[in-house]
């Protein structure tokens, strides 16, 4: 999303194109003075960008069709020889044994050679090439030397990339050899020049230069390159020439270079499958955020937009696919094709993709005649995997182009299936990635809850082609906005394709809300709007902050402006209300990290009056904020706090109350001796709210006797709340596991679903401590009548997933996985029926909704026997929801050998897929058997693991949060501390986040664990 920064005090909101070249002329923030970054001054934060979110969505979609158009209308087409690359020779090129290195650029390892990281330069270089190189070393040194002199850093050693250049349009021609795992490409930047220079920089990453031209435009005429060199420092390719480009002018950069179909996960990156018996492999990309440069020299920062024509050449028994229809496809003798893709309108760099495979398609067409395929493995394709993702997106490009008022901008929409992605899917313009398991779907095998991972994830992908491809953020620090906006549509997307599922008023709160109120309360949390400078720091920034907190302040803002006027985004209101300045509102909100307690007291000398009061909300009060700017004192925010009074029969209508200060009081009309107060009504804050213990009695109390006064969402909330505040030490132990009584008589899928998630950490706390039956035994009374009345479901459950019983089987099924993991003794007897009946007979009659549940169970407690035959089944299914479901219930079991064996075969990648290892990892460390073992693997493969997943830092850190996010005894905590010390690499937010979070249980078992148990105790002789 382009919703950048304004540079001046409030300006009117104006269209994001010119904000675009505003934010080019002027730079960013925190680089470096000097002649390259021109102007450039810490940019004021501003917040108004959230505001006016629609209005310059609509606007920047009219730049962007003018632009578009324009662009089409002026065919450039640059004279290239496509021969240059590879297409000459016979076969694949010697990748980096040829001898000629321009400017010492560093060839990738041999093809068919493990890739993982980039060997020592020594190692790789011809020996001829030696010697020349060195000299130019000797140059290399020389220059930089003189820019120390000048006190400046070399345009290449910085950051960001200069400014003085613009990328306008690319033609990138590739050759993929998909039998070595090898591709060379020639790409020609059209390049316009803003600063007179004598340097070209642009990203180039693990690859081979072969050859570097620059050319005047029109003219032809050649301008010598004096040498050229690779600074892999800073991930760039640096051409010196001869003489300074002049400004205003316009030149063609030509490189022709080579590189591997890497065996990993980012970049142009190779995967397989097995079809027929056989192993086949497809190559396909993955750019966001910085990868692109790994796989042709770009301009890898989302400010450079240009056009792209591409053209790839691979064998006939492939297919290619990229982010535009092919055009023509030119087929030679020797059984090789070239397809050429018509060219892009203006986009950037990391949602340009490529794919080369041998999958078949479905395709459909919506009704404004916009060509939807999906592409996946022939067998998927066949059994009709895709095709409830195929459907779903037809009618999701219709819902969006009716609420953006803006049609899809591309002549068509892939959707490609792989095997093996580091995220569930990338939302690149046209053609969109997804991992298999959050796309394809097999209704005959598929529970409610993946039907709604598939769905949620789809519903992603397609809100960015507008928000996001289309408009796009300037730099890193703003992905909260497009994730965050992406995210809050999962709901909204959801609930115009299943009306009856009610998922943003509901489901949000659980999933979103308090899952990332549980991230955002630790100290060492980040404000959503992250500073990144550095290319390795970027991944950072994609986590649950920027996507669930991005979403929740969306959320609470689309709240307090009122749906309507947030979606036609009439204009960037100043102010709500009389007092209150949303820019301002909004800053405190994304640029100080956390989020508030509010505390509700009343008020014992004056009647009718109630003091509010705010502060930081931290789990663990001792530990320290890392953020020098903010000692936890200064936190404040502008609140927008909804409040009701309530008694046994009646709530008040919402007031609003915006709180600025420490503490106020507030004047309460009609405050009797037995109402109590509510805040936050809905949740639609982005806050938790504490009472004093009278009024908390007192909702226990409502709750008790008629829990239909307080609405669905603020029940969830409360439970939430409750469990949160007692873990932080705000409130007394007893209060939520008090408020959970009630839950008997609740028959709203919400407020289970937020007790059971609360109850998670809390059982994870004690599930190793020896009085844990207590706590077992207090929550399997709690949860007991309620599984009695809804009993398990008797068939196959529905096959058309009908709407109305979705809240209902939701239910079901959350209660028997409480009963179930809690140890009722029905539940167990159910399971273990179940597991035997499907053996003996080899049917699974097991109800779709509750197979994880019922494998996961059998196989806990039954024998070996069982866990072999679920691993048989995990490896002979080939539904991928099947598949992902039995995995994980191999983790369940209580024998530690088998636990171990599984750990050890999950980094076979043969065997389970790389980002399905970090889940086995994960699970491992959830029970309370496997705990410690899965501490020990982790800690003994952290080299392997960090070398496989430390690049998609998004996945080292889920994994490094899921193996110690549990831990909770002071010999771990030094375990921990003693680990770090010694491999910290890269991950150190990662790993500040679990100290802390091992502190903050080591500080709970100490200070409420006896507190707890002893309520327990009485609470169960009663
Ligand atoms: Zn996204």
């Amino acid at each position: 999303m382009a919703l950048e920064e304004k540079r001046e005090k409030r300006p009117p909101v104006t269209p994001m194109m010119i904000e675009e070249e505003a934010a080019l002329r002027n730079g960013s923030r925190g680089l470096p003075p000097g002649p390259w970054a021109e102007a450039a001054g810490p940019r004021p934060r501003t917040t108004e960008r959230h505001i006016a979110v629609h209005k310059r969505l609509v606007l920047g979609f009219a730049v962007s069709i003018l632009a578009l158009l324009a662009v089409t209308m002026v065919a450039v087409l640059l004279s290239v020889r496509f021969e240059e690359c590879g297409a000459a020779a016979d076969g694949p090129p010697r990748v980096g044994g040829n001898g000629s290195l321009p400017g010492g650029a560093r060839p990738p390892p041999r093809a068919g050679q493990s890739p993982g990281r980039p060997e020592p330069e020594e190692q790789a270089r011809g020996g001829e090439a030696t010697a020349a190189a060195a000299a130019e070393e000797e140059e290399e040194e020389e220059e930089e030397e003189e820019w120390q002199r000048r006190r400046l850093l070399p345009p290449w050693a910085r950051p960001r990339l200069p400014r003085h250049l613009r990328p306008l349009h690319y033609n990138l021609m590739l050759s993929a050899f998909m039998e070595n795992f090898t591709f060379c490409g020639e790409v020609n930047v059209q390049l316009e020049v803003r600063n007179a220079s004598r340097y070209i920089v642009l990203h180039a990453h693990r690859m081979h230069i072969e050859a570097v031209r620059v050319a005047e435009d029109k003219l032809a005429g050649a301008v010598r390159v004096a040498r050229s060199f690779l600074y892999p420092q800073t991930q760039v390719l640096v051409v010196v020439l001869n003489r300074s480009l002049e400004v205003q002018r316009s030149y063609n950069l030509k490189i022709i270079y080579n590189a591997l179909i890497e065996n990993e996960l980012l970049g142009f990156f190779r995967s397989s499958y097995v079809l027929h018996g056989e192993r086949r492999f497809l190559g396909v990309t993955q750019f966001s955020p910085t990868h692109a440069r790994k796989a042709f020299p770009c301009f890898d920062e989302p400010i450079y937009k240009a056009t792209f024509k591409i053209s790839i050449r691979h064998q006939a028994t492939y297919i290619s696919l990229s982010n535009m229809p092919v055009e023509t496809s030119v087929f030679e003798e020797d059984g090789w094709v070239t397809d050429h893709f018509s060219q892009t309108p203006l986009m950037s760099t990391y949602y340009l993709a490529w794919a080369v495979c041998n999958f078949t398609y479905r395709e459909t067409v919506t009704k404004s005649g916009v060509v939807v395929r999906l592409y996946a493995r022939p067998d998927a394709i066949r059994r009709g995997s895709g095709d409830y993702a195929l459907n779903i997106t037809r009618r999701l490009i219709e819902f969006y182009e009716d609420y953006f008022k803006v049609p899809y901008s591309l002549p068509k929409l892939d959707l490609l299936a792989v095997p093996k992605h580091p995220y569930a899917a990338m939302e690149n313009w046209g053609l969109s990635v997804f991992v298999e398991q959050r796309i394809l779907l097999d209704p005959s095998i598929s529970s409610i809850s993946y039907l709604l991972d598939v769905t949620m994830v789809i519903v992603h992908e397609l809100c960015h082609q507008w928000f996001g491809d289309l408009v796009t953020p300037v730099w890193w620090e703003d992905v909260w906005l497009k994730e965050g906006f992406a995210h809050y549509f999962e709901f909204v997307g959801t609930d115009y394709l299943y009306p009856g599922w009610n998922m943003e008023k509901q489901r949000f709160l659980t999933d979103v809300l308090h899952e990332v109120m549980l991230l955002d309360g630790l100290a060492s949390s980040h404000p959503v709007s992250q500073e990144v400078q550095q290319a390795t720091d970027i991944d950072r920034v994609f986590d649950w902050i920027a996507y669930k907190k991005g979403a929740a302040l969306i959320r609470m803002l689309a709240n307090f402006m009122g749906h309507s006027v947030f979606q036609m985004g009439l204009q960037a209101l100043k102010r709500v209300g009389k007092s209150v300045n949303i820019q301002e509102v909004m800053d405190q909100w994304t640029l100080q990290m956390g989020y508030p307690v509010i505390t509700i007291l009343g008020n014992e000398t004056t009647e009718n009056v109630i003091v509010i009061s705010q502060e930081r909300f931290v789990y663990d009060s001792d530990a320290k904020t890392k953020d020098p700017d903010f000692g936890d004192n200064s936190y404040l925010w502008q609140i927008p706090l909804t409040i009701a009074v309530g008694n046994t029969s009646h709530i008040s209508s919402e007031a609003i109350i915006w709180v600025s200060n420490k503490s106020e009081h507030h004047r309460i009309p009609a405050l009797e001796e037995a109402s109590w107060l509510l805040g936050n009504i809905n949740q639609t804050g982005y806050f938790r709210v504490n009472y004093d213990v009278r009024n908390w009695r007192l909702l226990i109390n409502q709750l008790t006797r008629n829990h239909e006064v307080i609405s669905v969402s603020n029940r969830a909330g409360l439970i939430d709340d409750a469990f949160n505040l007692a873990r932080a030490g705000y409130l007394p132990q007893n209060i939520p596991l008090e408020i959970i009584r009630y839950l008997s008589e609740e028959k709203d899928f919400l407020p289970w679903h937020a007790a059971s998630r609360a109850l998670y950490p809390l059982d994870k706390l004690l599930d190793r401590t020896e009085s844990y039956s207590i706590f077992n035994e207090y929550i399997l009374r709690q949860v007991a009548s309620m599984y009695l009345k809804l009993g398990w479901p008797t068939n196959n459950l529905n096959k058309s997933l009908v709407q109305a019983s979705y809240q209902h089987e939701e239910l079901r099924r959350e209660v028997i996985m409480l009963a179930c993991s809690f140890g009722n003794k029905h539940c167990h007897q159910q399971a273990a029926t179940l597991i035997s009946d499907w053996i003996s007979s080899n049917r699974n009659r097991i109800p779709l909704n509750v197979r994880d549940i019922v494998y996961c169970t059998g196989v806990s407690l039954m024998d070996e026997d069982v866990w072999e035959f679920i691993w048989m089944k995990f490896h002979s299914t080939i539904a991928v929801s099947e598949k992902k479901i039995l995995l994980e219930a191999l983790t369940c079991s209580d024998d530690r050998n088998l636990l171990n064996r599984l750990l050890n075969l999950s980094l076979n990648s043969e065997v389970v897929l790389d980002q399905d290892a970090i889940d086995v990892i994960i699970h491992v460390a959830r029970n309370p058997h496997g705990r410690d073992l899965a501490w020990k693997f982790f800690r003994e493969k952290w080299k392997i693991l960090n070398a496989r997943y430390g690049e998609a830092l998004f996945m080292n850190s889920k994994l490094i949060s899921g193996v110690t996010e549990f831990l909770n005894t002071e010999e771990e905590l030094r375990e921990l501390k003693n680990f770090i010390k010694s491999y910290e690499e890269g991950s150190a937010a990662s790993f500040s986040r679990a100290v802390e979070t091992v502190e903050a249980n080591v500080r709970w078992q100490r200070l409420y664990k006896e507190e707890l148990f002893q309520w327990l105790r009485k609470s169960l002789t009663h």
